[in-house]
């Protein structure tokens, strides 16, 4: 099948087979015709929007995936409460002018007789990882499985999810996926939240207290901007903010590390990125900022 689509004469169409997708995804390739891809787990946000309009800018076609993934969660997160609206996300993916939703189920993407992991090795157990076990272990194996079903020449991740982000365009490199990574700015509230569909989660209390998050990481790098960069004193300066944060839970790390090994620094240099992970109530929120 080769399809030669011409960019303004768009209707949204949603894909549920991956043998589906994979057909459309290579015909689309024949026809000459590039594909920009954005995996995510629904309930649309502008953070993931962002990444779309980008994704439509760059390609002839968009391809949108929305899935949670099983796999990246733990035994006592909150898959089951993960927020989830299908017709919502589909109107804001033709608003977004998205080509295609790929919206497969868990049994498509993950048949009984599934056994097969991609894991990237230290990236993967440091920060998010030591608190999350097996989750990017969950989110490699979606990604290229996604990858490999929809072939796409450029595909769109969020600086939100930090970590996330590296340990994909480490995986890329090291099994010579041909597929550019693309990586976008984070989007924020007015009031600095970073976007997330779990802040749908937050209380009205809760969503004041999560502000301090990204006040936080504003302050350190002003205070980085100002001079200071021992760690141990930019970090005193972040707790300060996040200790007088209401209803803040535990502190799962705040850091200073390297941008793209993510190696705990001493001092700080210019480039770093400042990562923190914390529960707001029951919600465990992440926020990076970097120097
Ligand atoms: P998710 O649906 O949470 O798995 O996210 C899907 C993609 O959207 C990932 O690449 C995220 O990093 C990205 N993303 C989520 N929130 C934001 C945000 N506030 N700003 C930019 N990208 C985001």
């Amino acid at each position: 099948m080769t399809i030669n689509k011409f960019k303004g004469t768009r209707m949204l169409e949603v894909i549920h087979s991956p043998e589906d997708m994979f057909k459309l995804s290579r015909g689309i390739r024949k026809g000459g015709n590039s594909i920009g891809f954005v995996p995510t787990m629904g309930y649309l946000h502008q953070g993931h929007i962002s990444l779309i309009d980008r994704a439509r800018k760059e390609n002839d076609i968009v391809v949108v995936s929305i899935f949670v993934n099983p796999l990246q969660f733990g035994k006592n997160e909150d898959l089951d409460r993960y927020p989830r609206d299908f017709e919502r996300d589909y109107s804001l993916c033709k608003d977004a002018k998205v080509d295609y939703i790929f919206y497969p189920s868990y049994s498509d993407m993950y048949p009984e007789d599934f056994n097969t992991y991609v894991e990237v090795k230290e990236l993967s157990e440091i920060l998010c990882g030591a608190f999350r076990p097996g989750h990017f272990r969950g989110v490699t194996t979606v990604v290229l499985k996604l990858f490999n079903i929809v072939s796409p020449d450029r595909a769109y991740f969020g600086k939100k999810d930090y970590q996330q982000l590296q340990i994909i365009k480490r995986m890329v490199k090291d099994l010579n996926i041909p597929v550019e990574i693309v990586a976008c700015p984070t989007v924020r509230e007015p009031d600095g939240l970073a976007m997330s569909s779990r802040n749908r989660y937050l209380s009205p209390e809760e969503r004041l207290s999560a502000t301090y998050i990204s006040k936080a990481l504003f302050k350190i790098k002003d205070a980085f901007d100002r001079g200071a960069s021992e760690v141990w004193r930019l970090k005193e300066v972040g707790l300060d903010v996040l200790n007088k944060a209401p209803l803040i839970g535990e502190i799962q790390y705040l850091e200073v590390v390297h941008p793209e090994n993510l190696k705990s620094r001493e001092y700080a240099q210019k480039g770093d990125v400042v990562a923190v992970a914390v529960f707001i109530g029951n919600t465990r929120l992440i926020d990076n900022i970097e120097l």
